[in-house]
């Protein structure tokens, strides 16, 4: 893909990634990787930004010439206030992670549903129309994955989450795009039959309490896709019970690459080394692909 943004090859690009905390971010590495292999000479620099900061560091983009920025925890929604135009993405979900700058016009996108979705079917299931989904958690990153889910038309998402309110509260706000409803964790059990696709977006079975699963494993059936959010570890116990119940596996790591990818794509016009950038973060996280 490429944007109508430009074609930034022989130029400098500056370019960063706002959050509080920012030290552990792996996009740094990623960009870094990236610009050097396009051949673009730039930067792609951690500030650390905390919430009172965000205007100041916002309107500094422009005033440093910043060709764009990620935006992460917990600025994605503070954001929106400070830039001068919102895309499509970023309206649907109710929030940014990437802002790019045109001559001092700053737009923002948000490219965490559509790079979990590219991810989806590149790696796991390229048709999702008609599909019957379960989404397990109903924080942030469940509100952008929905959001980009419903444009490929699935017959039925249910978002199941600790807190029910929660759940019904998102299915709520995207029942004008789609069949959606919210139940608790605890009613999983009634509705996995007909699921063909289960997708983990809370944070049970990160690092270190990687023993944790959110879902029963023995709900899990031979032909269904599973897929955690979750890239450390990058097979998490969920996936690990899932592939030996022989279904059909999908970590996180592949959200990560691809919302990084669209940014990237968005910032230089070039279309991302995708490869390359996986790469990057499974050596960074001394893993191992597949
Ligand atoms: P969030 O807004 O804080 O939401 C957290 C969700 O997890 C809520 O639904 C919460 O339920 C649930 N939860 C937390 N602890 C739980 C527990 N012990 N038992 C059951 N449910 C629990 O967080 P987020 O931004 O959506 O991020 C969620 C996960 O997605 C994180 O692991 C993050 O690393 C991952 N993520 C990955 C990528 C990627 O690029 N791969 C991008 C974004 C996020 P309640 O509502 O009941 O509290």
């Amino acid at each position: 893909m490429t944007s109508a943004n430009g074609d930034y090859r022989n130029k400098d690009i500056l370019l960063g990634v706002m959050g509080d905390p920012i030290a552990h971010s792996k996009s740094p590495l990623m960009h870094g990787a990236a610009l050097q292999a396009l051949g673009i000479p730039g930067a792609y620099v951690p500030l650390h930004i905390a919430p009172g900061q965000l205007g100041e560091a916002i309107r500094a983009v422009r005033t440093l010439g910043f060709r764009g920025v990620n935006v992460t925890i917990p600025h994605k929604v503070a954001v929106m206030e400070y830039l001068d135009r919102l895309d499509g993405s970023a309206l649907a979900v109710g929030a940014v992670n990437t802002v790019v700058n045109d001559n001092g016009v700053l737009t923002g996108y948000n490219t965490d549903g559509i790079g979990y979705v590219r991810s989806l079917k590149a790696e796991a299931a390229p048709e999702l129309a008609g599909t019957r989904i379960l989404v397990v958690g109903a924080g942030g990153a469940a509100r952008g994955i929905i959001a980009a889910l419903l444009l490929e038309n699935p017959s039925a998402v249910v978002v199941a989450n600790r807190t029910r309110e929660k759940a019904e509260q998102l299915a709520a706000a995207f029942e004008a795009k789609g069949a959606v409803s919210g139940i608790g964790m605890n009613e999983i059990a009634d509705r996995i039959a007909d699921v063909d696709i289960v997708i983990n977006t809370t944070s049970v079975g990160m690092y270190p309490r990687i023993d944790e699963t959110p879902v029963d494993p023995g709900l899990l059936r031979e032909g269904m896709t599973v897929s955690d959010l979750i890239y450390n570890p990058l097979h998490t116990r969920l996936l690990t019970e899932s592939r030996q119940r022989g279904c059909r596996i999908h970590g996180g790591l592949g959200m990560f690459v691809y919302q990084g990818a669209y940014a990237l794509e968005y910032w230089t016009g070039q279309s991302a080394p995708v490869d390359i950038m996986r790469q990057t973060i499974i050596d960074a996280l001394g893993g191992s692909a597949g």
